[in-house]
């Protein structure tokens, strides 16, 4: 088996609106990928073609963001010295805040790289325990593939990850309220809250998609920055995020959850690059301790009909579930 030198540099370029323009500039350069952090596909491929001979004359080079997301970007070297003057920036309209760098070389059969590569992606995308299925089946191999092990690691990260707000995703939202239940301890003082955005529609439909996303965004913060560090916080949905509080009763859960929804009210939401600011946004919730419920599906029920109560009695509220709420079917005004 050929072994070869293998280096690449994997960019983190986080969430960025449609029509960012990431500037690339390399010392030198075998290709350039645009990957979507959402289900990591390929989406834009410079082939060396169009780089060697005439890189020093066209870098820095600059690609542009399709669509709203997560993306990241790799570059591949093959045995070339290390990207010693490269730099990843994004110009309009996104704001880079941190291009993480991981850079490894690793003698390595680049067939078995490949078909590693092409394996974990797949998996990925079809079953997203595939990167653990893999780390396992590579427990006996050699330590130079250490390095293709903690990629595998990271795209198991990013599996639980939800691209947009790098939050929770709803797989690991799914596995943590699966988890509440695995041991009965501490039911009573274990609640889940889901909050749901106030009239998010029309706000999208004001002032389009991408502002829609920043909204999502900053919300995601806002909860980040209200609640302790050992919370459980998940974007469950479109313009929904649930949590789970733990090691508090009925009534101190509700406070956390009031604070949250004030926290929400104030915060001020505006685009960091041209300024502007938006909102007032505000959310509406609701809350069930675990205790009252038999499982995570009954749990998730019993919040969500705690959430329509609060939409019904006006939004911008948090609601604890009641059985009295029961039966209600009246649709909340949509308006
Ligand atoms: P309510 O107060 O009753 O919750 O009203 P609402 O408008 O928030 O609720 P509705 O369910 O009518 O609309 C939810 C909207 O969320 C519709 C959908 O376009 C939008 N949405 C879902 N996911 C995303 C996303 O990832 N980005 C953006 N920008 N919008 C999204
Ligand atoms: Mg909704
Ligand atoms: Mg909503």
């Amino acid at each position: 088996m050929t072994k070869q030198a293998f280096r690449y540099t994997h960019y983190d370029l986080k969430a960025q609106p449609a029509g960012t323009v990431v500037e690339v500039t390399l010392s030198c350069i075998n290709n350039v990928r645009l990957l979507d952090g959402r289900n990591f596909k390929l989406f834009q491929t410079l082939k060396p073609h169009k780089f060697l001979g005439g890189l020093a004359k066209i870098s820095p080079t600059r690609l542009v963001v399709p669509q709203g997301g997560h993306w990241h970007l790799v570059v591949d070297m093959d045995g070339l010295p290390a990207l010693a003057n490269s730099s990843v920036k994004t110009i309009v309209p996104g704001h880079l805040t941190s291009a993480r760098q991981m850079q490894a070389t690793m003698p390595v059969d680049r067939a078995f790289l490949a078909d590693t590569a092409a394996r974990a992606l797949g998996d990925i995308n079809a079953d997203t325990n595939g990167a653990e299925r893999i780390m396992e089946n590579m427990a006996d191999a050699p330590d130079d593939i250490e390095d293709i092990r903690r990629e595998l690691d990271t795209y198991k990260r990013l599996a639980n990850t939800d691209a947009l707000t790098g939050l929770n995703n709803r797989r690991a939202f799914d596995m943590q309220m699966k988890a509440i239940f695995s041991t009965a301890d501490n039911l009573e003082q274990t609640a889940l809250v889901i909050g749901d955005i106030d009239h998010f529609k029309s706000f999208n439909d004001t002032y389009g998609h991408p502002v829609g996303d920043l909204v999502l965004r900053s919300v995601a913060r806002v909860l980040i920055d209200n609640l302790r560090g050992n919370t459980f916080v998940a974007r469950t949905g479109g313009e929904e995020f649930g949590f789970i509080i733990r090691d508090a009763g009925r009534s101190t859960a509700m406070q956390i959850a009031d604070r949250v929804c004030t926290a929400v009210e104030k915060a001020t939401i505006s685009d960091p690059g041209t300024k502007q600011v938006y909102g007032p946004v505000t959310i509406s919730m609701g809350l069930c301790m675990a205790v009252e419920s038999n499982g995570p599906e009954m749990l998730y029920q019993k919040v969500d009909t705690a959430l329509y109560a609060s939409k019904r009695n006006g939004r911008n509220q948090c609601n604890a579930y009641h059985e009295s709420m029961e039966g209600n079917s009246v649709q909340y005004a949509t308006g």
